[in-house]
């Protein structure tokens, strides 16, 4: 392009000169230029190609510069860029339809935000409109934006420093079995004793004061614990008894990341809310939204929702949109990455499990995968404590990244979230260079 240079060194400078970073200590990044990407790789300052693990922030779901996706969006641009969220367009209509067609019974407006955070802060607003309620009950070990109210209802150390004012935001223990809250030593076990222990949460912060409960139908970035059959339905169940309402936030686990459309059909759930982001529209542009039952819409006919956005639907975000789900039904995406998950992932990590001493635990879904690692299998220790990285995780990574793998990790654990489109010869490829850069690191690089 004539206005960006497209010297890595020079991009480099004006970074470090002007840029300010997300969640960091400015002087203590070392961020690495990305010069181009496509498909499941992207290409860095030094033209080393990296197979991408991480789908960045685990949003790039049909990977990068999909030419149907890039299509729409130059279509779109040409024809419309951008409108007011009052007046009607077509992008963003159909965008809705084809939403609404894939979220589970009955969730069928949609209200569209520019990404996770704002999704789940006006599903929490609605929430507490429609009940007339003010606390929301969430679970530790979970992500629900950087937002006020969203970092306020998030269950890990990003919560920690932002933590002001109060709330009304609750936390509970949610199903961990490999950390067990509760003792537990079985699925049903954990599942049982997590709902009771939710129960007398309930019970205890007063029913008739709870909007709602917020909940990642998989947590994310907090692990990737995939919840043991019955919990969500337990959760729905809960809800009902007591008029809470169930806000699902599917913002990473939706979008066929779970090798479902949304990770809530593995149970049969259907919630109030469902807040989505990252993979609508694989994060081409930014855009989420929030999936509307019938029941809370009613409340929003006569009396006036009082929240917006300036970029509600905005045209080029919506456009994504309607291009990325078009080529997911077409592709059968969804199922490629359930069959990923069964075939590939799985089985592959498992088979390093069975090489490598210190992987703890092994779990996930489709294209949704998490590799705990913990010094000792007995003690469980964690490779990094919680909340920080260690020495040897960073020499992993490092590893990794030498062999052309861009990991995505978080304290001590390493995911496994590719594009959902990534071939199973891409896959193995990958799960090859964690098995050689997990052998070739040993506790002495601690
Ligand atoms: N909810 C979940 C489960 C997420 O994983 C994230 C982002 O990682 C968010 C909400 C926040 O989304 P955003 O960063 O688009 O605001």
């Amino acid at each position: 392009s004539e206005l960006i240079p497209a010297d890595a060194g020079r991009a480099y400078e004006l970074d470090r000169r002007h840029v300010f970073h997300s969640w960091s200590a400015q002087a203590k990044i070392d961020p690495m230029v990305v010069t181009k990407a496509a498909g499941s790789y992207l290409w860095d300052g030094e033209g080393n190609r990296l197979l991408d693990f991480t789908s960045q922030l685990v949003f790039t779901n049909l990977g990068h510069q999909h030419p149907r996706i890039v299509a729409a969006i130059q279509e779109q641009a040409a024809s419309l860029c951008t409108i007011a969220p009052s007046h009607v367009n077509s992008a963003r209509s159909e965008a809705a339809r084809l939403i609404t067609s894939h979220t589970p019974g009955g969730l069928d407006r949609i209200f569209f935000t520019n990404g996770g955070a704002d999704a789940n802060e006006h599903a929490i607003r609605m929430a507490r409109l429609h009940t007339g309620r003010h606390k929301v009950l969430s679970t530790y070990r979970s992500y629900h934006g950087g937002t006020s109210l969203a970092i306020n209802v998030t269950g890990d150390p990003r919560r920690w420093p932002n933590d002001t004012g109060t709330s009304g935001t609750v936390h509970f223990f949610g199903p961990f079995l490999y950390r067990s809250a509760f003792a537990a030593t079985t699925e049903d076990e954990e599942c049982t004793r997590a709902l009771e222990h939710l129960q007398s949460v309930i019970e205890l912060e007063g029913p008739d004061t709870i909007a709602a409960i917020v909940l990642e139908s998989i947590p994310g970035t907090a692990g990737i614990m995939v919840p043991p059959p019955g919990y969500l339905r337990g959760v729905r169940d809960l809800c009902d008894r007591h008029g809470i309402l169930y806000i699902a936030d599917e913002v990473m686990s939706g979008f066929g990341r779970s090798g479902r459309w949304f990770a809530v059909e593995h149970d049969q759930v259907v919630p109030d809310l469902l807040t989505f982001a990252k993979g609508v529209n694989s994060g081409y542009v930014p855009l989420g939204g929030v999936a509307i039952s019938e029941g809370v819409c009613a409340t929003f006919a006569e009396r006036p929702y009082p929240g917006g956005l300036t970029y509600s639907g905005h045209p080029l975000a919506c456009a994504a949109a309607v291009a990325t789900i078009r080529t997911m039904e077409d592709d059968r995406v969804v199922e490629h990455a359930a069959e990923l998950g069964r075939t590939v992932f799985g089985p592959g990590l498992r088979e390093l499990a069975d090489r490598h001493e210190w992987i703890g635990d092994v779990r996930g879904t489709g294209a949704f995968w998490a590799v705990e690692l913990v010094g000792d299998r007995t003690t469980r220790e964690p490779l990094a404590p919680y909340g920080a990285s260690s020495p040897v995780m960073d020499a992993i990574l490092a590893a990794c990244r030498r062999r052309g793998l861009l990991p995505f990790a978080n304290f001590n654990r390493i995911h496994v979230v590719p594009p959902l489109t990534i071939t199973p010869a891409e896959a193995k490829a990958g799960l090859s260079i964690l098995d050689q850069s997990l052998a070739g690191v040993s506790m002495n690089n601690a």
